[in-house]
């Protein structure tokens, strides 16, 4: 902050200079006039020329005593008790010359406190301060000037000054001294520049610099770039023998098992001799190398067909990738040596490439030798050419070949069923690979379920029938995608007794791959879509119930922290079970990070101990961005404490009642995305949250959004929020389904109306749902089809969105991973947040039936204040800040 000099100079007679003390008779300088008994007073004061400095905004503060009218001897006459402060911009200084008509009044000042006679005797000052601001500026300097109409004053002091924020490195950015807007509530936004050895995360690093001069609402980062780490807000160069890949990664990492990193700044380590390392392999991976050969080989020979076994080999290189190739010779008659078998040799599932330890191998000639060499490979063979090829050989002889009958009605079945990689929902192509796995399915029926697929994936199935007499040919290809709650689907083939089988698959196609609007779906998007069943490989909350001790769940899921590692260094909020504070982790061999830590107050029960615990039980569980993260719990010492991920920014709530206003839609929508990311995971992992509200969403200084207060429905004891249903137990009314709320049917669809709650309370950053309508009247209203209005300002695809979340039938509202994908699409698009709610839409209402019910007409009617009929208008007033749905004019 700096202080402009300011001098004055006296422009009439009738203001005078003079010297004085202050009551602690320390001198001061003062601008005095007291012309009051006279008529038509305009003396002027005015100041010398102030360089702004480039400041838009200026502050002058003026310290003043005033004189109090009443006060003075023989009646007030044509004493005043204001003056007036003018302002004069120029980009240079010019004749001194007062003209006053080029003065703009900025206020006219009056003293809060007037003095009179008796202060004057016993030497009390009244000194009166008053602060006003000017903007916005645009000159280099301005004049600033003071009318007096016939006052007693005395100007002691003026000050001009100007705020700014200053300097500053956070997050390895640093911020120039900036200069804040004109506007009284503007931010400016400034980029930062990453410090020495570091690069932005993401996207480069902002700040909003406030009128205030102070800087607020930090978005992204710097980390240090690969080969540094972060110590003490500086990058520095990981040492000989560490390395630092990826720029998530934060501090340098030893080198893995069989690999070196020889410099500093190392981005990578490399392998020793004989190792070896495939791109796809992660870089804390170790270096791998070939397998052995596999062992225990046997065969089988069935007529013309064999079938091999063998076990894996004894050195598997290091790796999880081992796969086997089969090479096939024929012994050519006469010791005329091997020759490798012909293209009608057939190897099920196939040749090379094999994941597991068999193969069929058929059609082979009847009565002939047969040579077959396996060999086991993995993802670093093909680099380790030096590495002789180990191989296990087995010799078999063919017998007989079966006899041929052709017997329709014994036919078999064998559906191919082969996976591609799973789909990612992205732009990129998946083709099928050459060699991608196949799974050989037998039935003798004409209909089969497929059960166990992957979620997200692409399948191909193929039917073929085999009769004694041989194979038929395959049918054609028919592609599916799995949904992300794939569970199984029905094959069904219609068999015509000339071989030739036509597979029927019933199937139900329905998956919308982004987004859920109703529109026809493209029908290249119409692919196969289940629910509600489980898959294997997916990850599934387990209820912490279902430990009969309690203490092995939380030991099971939650780290247990020393509590020296640990320092509380301040209390940040208030929990059910005793204080929430915040501090320094410093665990061992790791970096400190900061962390919130709650507490369990001393004198618990044995029931509170366990229900307080039980949250990091389940927190425990969950491993993603958008999900507080629990970093472990302190049980063996008092007091009893639950350590979790620091949120700089608090609750979501408070953070968007405190910052009205101030963000960007796009940031707002980016907000929303984080946390039905963090929803969408909980849904898929089985568990359903049920207390879903802004105020149980943590933001941290990047504006992440984290779901967090997690629990059974014990936690809803402890939400404020929450009443007491009909049926029994505590809901959050305003924030919960109806279904929910009737018969306390609780679903991830239940979330996703809540989910909409949370979209409106940040659309119309931290309003109340409802605002003060009564529970009672909010289970009224939304039963007959009342729904929220769209909030000022918020986009109408946001809107939209939130009103499919509370539709009433709740397999209709949208899924959580279809609120990511359209969330994604529209910050991609963000030409299509323009279309804001407009005001005839926010009053519209949205009926699901036409018979609006007496309660919902009276509930309008409360709205009103006064009906007032002009012509034949009815104009009517309603109470101040009321949001309410027209039904229609007849209705009304
Ligand atoms: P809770 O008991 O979880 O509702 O926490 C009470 C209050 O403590 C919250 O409303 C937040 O303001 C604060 N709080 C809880 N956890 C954190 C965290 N991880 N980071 C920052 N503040 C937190």
């Amino acid at each position: 902050r700096t202080i402009i000099s300011l001098c004055l100079s006296q422009l009439q007679r009738e203001v005078i200079e003079i010297g004085e003390v202050d009551e602690d008779y320390a001198p001061i300088h003062t601008y005095q006039v007291c012309r009051v008994m006279e008529q038509n007073q305009n003396n002027w004061l005015h100041t010398n020329w102030i360089l702004t400095e480039g400041a838009q905004r200026v502050f002058i503060e003026l310290k003043f005593t005033l004189r109090d009218c009443n006060s003075l001897p023989g009646g007030v006459g044509t004493c005043k008790e204001t003056f007036n402060m003018y302002y004069y911009e120029t980009d240079g200084e010019e004749d001194r010359a007062l003209k006053e008509s080029r003065y703009i009044k900025i206020d006219t000042i009056a003293a809060d406190e007037s003095f009179t006679e008796l202060d004057l005797g016993d030497r009390v000052m009244k000194l009166n301060t008053e602060v006003r601001d000017l903007g916005p500026l645009t000159h280099k300097g301005v004049y600033l000037a003071f009318q007096d109409l016939g006052a007693c004053i005395a100007l002691v002091s003026v000050r001009v000054f100007y705020k700014r924020c200053p300097f500053l490195v956070k997050s390895l950015a640093e911020f120039p001294d900036t200069i804040p807007g004109s506007e009284a509530s503007q931010l400016v936004e400034v980029v930062g520049h990453c410090v020495n050895n570091s690069l932005p995360l993401y996207e480069p690093p902002r700040m909003h610099c406030s009128t205030e001069g102070e800087w607020l609402v930090p978005i992204g980062k710097c980390v240090c770039q690969p080969g540094f780490e972060e110590i003490n807000g500086s990058c520095q160069v990981c040492k000989v023998g560490f390395y630092r890949s990826l720029l998530e990664s934060l501090a340098c990492s030893k080198c893995p098992p069989h690999s070196v990193a020889r410099q500093t700044g190392a981005t990578a380590c490399s392998c020793e001799d004989g190792y070896y390392k495939i791109d796809s392999d992660p870089p804390n991976m170790a270096c791998t190398r070939p397998p052995s050969a596999p062992r225990n080989a046997i065969s089988n020979v069935n007529e013309t067909s064999v079938f091999l076994e063998w076990s894996v080999p004894m050195e598997m290189g290091g790796r999880k990738d081992v796969r086997y190739n089969i090479l096939c010779r024929q012994v050519l008659p006469d010791g005329r040596g091997l020759e490798e078998c012909g293209p009608n040799v057939r190897f099920l599932p196939r040749r090379v490439g094999l994941s597991n330890t068999s193969v069929m191998v058929a059609d082979l000639q009847s009565h002939t030798n047969y040579s077959f060499l396996l060999e086991a490979v993995n993802g670093v063979s093909e680099l380790a050419k030096d590495h002789a090829k180990q191989y296990v050989s087995l010799n078999v002889t063919t017998n007989q070949a079966g006899m041929s009958r052709q017997i329709c009605h014994n036919s078999q079945y064998f559906l191919f069923c082969q996976s591609q990689p799973p789909h990612e929902f992205s732009n990129q192509h998946h083709s099928c690979p050459q060699d991608s796995s196949y799974t050989i399915i037998k039935s003798k029926e004409t209909e089969m379920v497929v059960e166990g697929l992957k979620p997200s994936s692409a399948y191909i199935f193929q039917v073929r029938a085999r009769t004694s007499a041989g194979y038929g040919a395959f049918s054609r290809r028919f592609e599916f995608q799995t949904s992300p709650y794939f569970t199984a689907f029905t094959c069904a083939q219609k068999q015509y007794c000339d071989m030739a089988f036509i597979p029927m698959c019933l199937c139900v196609p329905s998956l919308r791959r982004c987004g859920y609007s109703k529109a026809k779906q493209d029908p290249e998007e119409e692919k196969m879509h289940f629910h509600n069943v489980k898959f294997p490989g997916v990850r599934t909350y387990i209820d912490p119930l279902t430990y009969e001790d309690p203490n092995q769940a939380v030991h099971e899921f939650a780290q247990e922290i020393d509590v020296s590692f640990i320092s509380i260094e301040r209390i940040i909020g208030a929990g059910e079970f005793g204080e929430v504070c915040s501090g320094p982790l410093r665990l061992p061999g790791k970096r400190e990070i900061q962390v919130a830590i709650k507490t369990l107050k001393a004198g618990y029960t044995e029931q509170q101990r366990r229900d307080f615990l039980w949250e990091a039980s389940i927190m425990g569980q969950f491993n993603h961005p958008n999900i507080i993260r629990l970093e472990g719990v302190v049980t063996k010492s008092k007091p009893v404490m639950i350590i979790t991920e620091y949120m700089e920014n608090g609750s979501l709530d408070t953070f968007l009642k405190k910052n009205d206003g101030q963000f960007t839609v796009i940031q707002l929508v980016g907000m929303l995305r984080g946390i039905a990311s963090g929803m969408r995971y909980l849904s898929d992992m089985g568990y359903v949250h049920r207390d879903l509200a802004a105020r149980n969403i943590l933001v941290n200084s990047n504006l992440v959004c984290k779901v967090s207060d997690f629990g059974l429905s014990r936690v809803l004891e402890d939400d404020p929020e929450a009443a007491y249903t009909t049926r029994g137990g505590k809901i959050p009314i305003r924030w919960t389904a109806p279904e929910a709320i009737a018969y306390r049917k609780f679903t991830s669809a239940s979330d996703v109306w809540s989910y909409g709650i949370v979209m409106w309370e940040v659309m119309s950053y931290g309003e109340r749902p409802y605002w003060e309508m009564s529970n009672q009247d909010v289970i009224k209203a939304v039963e007959e089809s009342y729904r929220l209005p769209g909030p000022m300002d918020c986009p109408e695809a946001l809107y939209h969105l939130m009103m499919d979340c509370w539709q009433r039938e709740r397999s209709n509202r949208p899924k959580f991973d279809e609120i990511v994908c359209l969330l994604d699409k529209l910050i991609r698009n963000p030409s299509s947040l323009k279309k804001l709610v407009n005001s005839s839409h926010r009053y519209e209402f949205t009926p699901q039936n036409n018979n609006v019910s007496k309660t919902s007409q009276s509930y309008v009617k409360s709205f009103i204040l006064k009906k007032i009929y002009f012509e034949n208008l009815l104009i009517l007033m309603l109470k101040p800040n009321t949001n309410i749905y027209l039904i229609n004019q007849c209705h009304i």
